[in-house]
């Protein structure tokens, strides 16, 4: 399987897997990269996987569907454009030969679902919408941050080589943000070097790793000692792991 970012807008990625012949898509806000992709490629549209109801995840999906040859997958629990198949916790997906387990995964919006692919030779694979970022996480629009947090607990405890799939390159900034939090985190310093030379080179941050996200995301590291005093710094109630959480997205909402 071949796995492909493709840009759209100023700063999403629509994900695009493929074997030569067929190709699903996650989260396409917006019909012309995917259309262009599966062009150039000769690719037959075999899929499409949606995160969550946001326009820039589901803004392509109807203008797609006149070449779909197969469904559209999408949280059972939110309004996408219809007719989709809605896929709860749980649910297992074929796709061109592997299978992807549906995660409920809350916060950023109440129904946010992502997908696992866990059962192939290669790399585990992981498209998480806008639930986890590279350095960070998704603004909790309709969910409370406890959700949130049980939500990234899920993700965390994937195997550490799987493939983070983010649907925003916003990887620099939240480093940024990242800095002011563990100033002391000598990873997470490194790692900005390495996605500052990728941007300069035109090239995506993503996949990112879920081993390297336990290293630099202050999100996935709320029990960490410099991010529980830099949360408790910024106005958190107690060191508890929730208190520390709901202060760094807090934090991060002002942060410039
Ligand atoms: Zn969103
Ligand atoms: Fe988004």
């Amino acid at each position: 399987m071949n796995l492909l970012a493709l840009p759209a807008f100023a700063d999403n990625y629509i994900w695009m897997l493929h074997d030569g012949r067929l190709a699903a898509v996650v989260d396409p806000g917006d019909d012309a990269p995917v259309q262009e992709a599966l062009d150039r490629l000769g690719l037959e549209l075999a899929a499409i996987l949606v995160t969550h109801h946001h326009a820039d995840h589901v803004g392509g999906v109807d203008a797609l569907r006149a070449r779909l040859r197969g469904p559209v997958y999408g949280p059972a629990r939110e309004a996408i454009p219809e007719p989709f198949q809605g896929v709860r916790d749980g649910d297992e997906i074929a796709l061109a030969g592997t299978r992807w387990r549906v995660l409920e995964v809350p916060g950023h919006t109440a129904g946010h679902i992502a997908y696992v692919q866990q059962d192939t030779a290669t790399q585990p694979l992981l498209f998480c919408g806008d639930t986890l970022f590279s350095a960070g996480c998704g603004r909790l629009f309709e969910g409370t941050a406890a959700q949130m947090q049980a939500s990234l607990a899920r993700l965390a405890a994937l195997p550490d080589d799987t493939r983070v799939c983010c649907t925003h390159e916003y990887t620099l900034a939240n480093l940024r943000f990242a800095a002011a939090v563990e100033p002391g985190n000598a990873e997470r310093a490194a790692y900005e070097q390495r996605c500052r030379a990728w941007r300069e080179a035109g090239r995506p941050t993503l996949p990112s790793s879920l081993g390297l996200e336990k290293a630099v995301n202050p999100f996935l590291r709320c029990t960490v000692p410099e991010v529980v005093a830099s949360a408790r710094a910024q106005g958190a109630a107690s060191a508890a792991a929730l208190d520390v959480f709901a202060t760094l997205r807090e934090w991060k909402n002002r942060f410039r």
